[in-house]
């Protein structure tokens, strides 16, 4: 199914969040965090510009104090003189209401602003900390994200709620409340802001929730009351293989429904890790789907008993290794580059087969095959390479077809 047969399922009202247009109709943005301390404007600005370089098309930092607030503009200017355009969100909690009065020139520099309407303040103060936030958007004219997260649900409005149904003939479950809670506490808070003067199309909602069963049946809820832009994420998704599974799993069935406008991969990087893990992965999830092209793709079989040797796992990594390194110049010079596939295989079973399928093939010799790697372009067998520099003659292949056909 084509990208525009699965979107159209639902439609949103597209926001603008800078440059970068957001639901209604548009592809589906990938966004991601940093994970610096925002009142180090250098590091800060730095690591946004590796996950803009990667392909973050938003990103968002943590504005959680004073000193943060007063990097906000550092870290703009910084970027802009890289060359990066990529907008920034500011990340809100407690005292959002503080710091964006405070301190109008991060307001300004800032694309977007999410609130989480959980951790605005109790009582009377909520809705007049929530009030002065949608102040500063009107006034700067940015657009806001209603962020609920079920880890920080507003707790009056979820235990008024369980009270409520504990009074029903037929109590629902408690976690069909709490579903109930979540979307609530997103649909409120954005219809609140319009209330105050902020319009639909600056308001995204996105309603996280940390188990994949939970945010299917919450955003399928969101989904179906709501037609503003969502923003998609599993919160607190985990680290390594757990993280990207658990992610996937719940993203792609909402993506599938048409249901998600940005997405956001949570992650939990290794010690040390890369942080533009998370947008290889959401790139990597809409990629598969067929929602969006962002990188070459290479296709390479798992390897089995037809092969003792690691060559042709080294060859798969040495060449998606090399595409990625690639990936800033050749966005530049080839544009449609992104839809190239590769395929690299093990032996001779599916190895024909499959490189015929993709723009670039090559079979490597399997155990007791002939020690040479026939190469096959558009479908047909052009060469066979052999020798020990396999990995860097498939590379020059590799850049020649790119040059040729979108140069
Ligand atoms: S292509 Fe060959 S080496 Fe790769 S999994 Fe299939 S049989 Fe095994």
């Amino acid at each position: 199914m084509s990208y525009s047969a699965i979107h159209s399922k639902r439609t949103s009202i597209g926001v603008k969040v800078g440059h970068v247009k957001v639901g209604g109709g548009a592809p589906v943005i990938v966004q991601s965090m940093t994970n610096t301390d925002t009142a180090d404007a250098e590091a800060t600005a730095r690591q946004c510009a590796e996950l803009a370089v990667a392909g973050s098309e938003l990103v968002r930092i943590t504005v959680d104090r004073e000193e943060s607030a007063a990097a906000v503009l550092a870290i703009r200017e910084k970027l802009d003189k890289m060359g990066v355009n990529v907008p920034l969100v500011g990340d809100f909690h407690y005292n959002g209401h503080t710091l964006l009065t405070a301190y109008p020139d991060c307001a300004e520099a800032l694309a977007k602003y999410r609130i989480n309407p959980g951790n605005v303040g109790f009582k009377e103060k909520k809705d007049r900390n929530f009030a002065t936030m949608i102040e500063v958007a009107i006034k700067h004219n940015k657009p806001i994200r209603i962020g609920v997260n079920w880890g920080s649900l507003d707790q009056a409005m979820l235990t008024s709620m369980m009270d409520t149904n504990a009074k029903l003939a037929a109590p629902l479950p408690a976690r069909a409340v709490m579903h109930e809670a979540i979307v609530q506490s997103g649909i409120q808070s954005a219809l609140y802001a319009e209330e105050l003067g902020l319009t639909r199309d600056k308001i995204i909602i996105s309603a996280k929730c940390s188990e994949v069963q939970d945010l299917i049946a919450v955003y399928r809820l969101l989904a179906s009351r709501s037609d503003h832009a969502l923003h998609l994420g599993l919160t607190e998704a985990g680290m390594g293989s757990k993280g990207i599974v658990a992610s996937t799993a719940a993203l792609s069935v909402l993506l599938q429904e048409g249901i998600g406008d940005t997405i956001r991969i949570s992650l939990t990087p290794e010690p040390g890790g890369d942080r533009t893990k998370e947008v290889i992965v959401a790139q990597e999830i809409l990629q598969t789907m067929g929602l969006r092209a962002f990188a070459p793709m290479v296709i390479a079989c798992p390897g089995c008993g037809r092969t003792t040797s690691t060559v042709f796992q080294e060859l798969a990594q040495d060449i998606q290794t090399y595409v990625r390194a690639r990936m800033p110049e050749w966005r530049e010079a080839y544009p449609g580059f992104e839809n190239l596939s590769l395929a690299v295989m093990g032996c001779i079973v599916n190895g024909p087969g499959e490189s015929k399928h993709a723009d670039i093939g090559i079979s490597l010799p399997g155990t007791g095959e002939l020690p040479s790697a026939p190469i096959y372009i558009d479908g047909k067998k052009v060469k066979t390479l052999r020798g020990e520099n396999i990995s860097a003659q498939f590379q020059d292949i590799v850049e020649d077809y790119v040059k040729q056909r979108w140069g």
